[in-house]
């Protein structure tokens, strides 16, 4: 199967239209999304409606989980951003309807998926939903054992924002150009597909990614989208801080 890998959209609707667009011309069979469709960007409603448009499997991130309980550790910024964030679906999907289709969605949403060897989770193996496998936590040898004891071949993770490929012998191997293909075999790997909406390893364009079982490769794509709008529209609205604009432009 082929298939598309995309996460933290974090309501970034020009960032997710521009993914979405480079998806069509990919031939995949399937779009998976890992979470975070909601919280910091300006569209989350929009980006909820092609979620659910477009995606077979969406798993379910911490934004999304904060949207509809109480956030736990949320800095000043996220938690203002994600109060916000309620309100908008809570407006529903207009006048005249009853049922807002948007929260039923997000409430179940699963916390991990596995399909065979391959497990899909928004933080980590051991923890689906919160917990951050960032490219230095390699040097934490222990931890990173823990964590690949829970999987069974390969795990398709977000979260951190940061992609790249996690080895069993302590390597972080970060994607190098726009279309960096690595190699899949019998070996256990954690991959991260990196942010579609909030991009923080100093490249601003959108990541994804493509997994091919035919090929055996996993490649991550890198897609340009219009950041001034999606800037704007932050600065716009009092309760996003201008710094989730700004920091769009840099890619941190
Ligand atoms: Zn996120």
């Amino acid at each position: 199967m082929r298939q598309a890998l995309i996460s933290d959209i974090h309501g970034n609707l020009e960032a997710l239209q521009a993914v979405l667009a480079d998806i069509q011309d990919q031939s995949v069979e399937r779009i998976v999304c890992l979470g975070d469709i909601v919280g910091y960007g300006p569209n989350p409603c929009q980006c909820l409606d092609l979620v659910m448009k477009r995606c077979q499997l969406t798993i379910l991130g911490n934004h999304d989980q904060a949207a509809l309980f109480d956030p736990e550790g949320f800095n000043p910024v996220a938690l203002r951003a994600i109060y916000w964030t309620r309100d908008e679906l809570d407006r529903g999907p207009g006048p005249g309807t009853v049922i807002n289709g948007r929260w039923d969605f997000l409430s179940e949403l699963p916390k991990f998926h596995q399909d065979g060897d391959v497990l899909y989770v928004h933080g980590s193996p051991r923890d689906a939903t919160n917990e951050y496998v960032f490219p230095e936590t390699i040097y934490d040898q222990a931890r990173m054992k823990v964590l690949f004891d829970k999987v069974t071949r390969l795990s398709f993770q977000g979260h951190t924002h940061m992609p790249g490929v996690f080895t069993t012998d302590g390597e972080f191997i970060a994607p190098e150009d726009t279309d960096y293909e690595f190699p899949l075999s019998d070996e256990k790997l954690m991959i991260n597909v990196g942010s579609v909406g909030q991009p923080r390893d100093e490249d601003p364009r959108s990541c994804y990614a493509i997994m091919d079982d035919k090929d055996e490769s996993v490649t991550f794509r890198r897609v340009e989208y219009d950041i001034e709008t999606t800037i704007k529209k932050i600065y716009n609205i009092g309760d996003l801080d201008d710094m989730l604009g700004d920091r769009l432009r840099g890619g941190r």
